[in-house]
């Protein structure tokens, strides 16, 4: 081999790339810091798993809501006021039972229902929890700390562009006759994936 034009391997860091794109968006008169600032303070007080949490609540305690919630996701979540962007045309709630745990992925990238459920956590977008929800899932959930018996069934979802999905835990017996706003609340954004159960269930 005499090829000397054999490019550099070296890749700049992440905060090096950013700053890059950051610099040339400043050189033609746009403000990206503004749109960040914007992006963090929505995931942070906006797009909270508190938002699926009260779907869930909701589900448990009103079956007529559970039929909408289950017959049409997106439509069902703006009765409680929730938004999700116009790309997201569709959001398909999956109902666990005592044999039966839905789990989400996203082979391809990191697609959630961010605005209902809170942004994919970073196991979520790791190469490894991609491919192997699908292939091992019982292997990949009993390594995350959910050990399933064998004759519980496992689905898995994978998340598209326009079709995202949410988890709707088993309710714990113990808290049947609770509030609303308190059921919520115990609702976590890992049950929402379907990567854990709520305790009791
Ligand atoms: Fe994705």
């Amino acid at each position: 081999m005499d090829d000397q034009r054999i490019a550099p391997t070296r890749t700049a860091s992440v905060e090096q790339r950013t700053d890059a794109i950051q610099a040339v968006m400043e050189a033609r008169g746009m403000q990206p810091g503004a749109a960040i600032d914007s992006a963090y303070q929505l995931a942070e007080e906006e797009w909270v798993p508190l938002n699926g949490g009260r779907i869930v609540a909701k589900a448990w305690t009103d079956p007529a809501f559970r039929q909408r919630l289950l017959a049409n996701g997106k439509a069902a979540a703006a009765e409680l006021g929730l938004s999700m962007p116009p790309h997201h045309r569709h959001l398909v709630a999956l109902e666990n039972t005592a044999d039966l745990q839905n789990v989400i992925v996203c082979t391809l990238c990191s697609c959630t229902a961010f605005t209902i459920i809170g942004l994919p956590p970073e196991w979520y977008k790791d190469l490894d929890y991609r491919a192997r929800a699908v292939r091992q899932s019982r292997t990949v959930l009993k390594e995350m700390g959910l050990d399933l018996p064998a004759s519980t069934e496992i689905r898995v979802w994978d998340t598209t562009t326009d079709t995202r999905y949410m988890v709707i835990p088993t309710q714990p017996p113990e808290t049947i006759g609770w509030p609303e706003d308190k059921l919520a609340a115990i609702v976590t954004k890992d049950a929402m994936i379907g990567v854990a159960r709520l305790p009791g269930t």
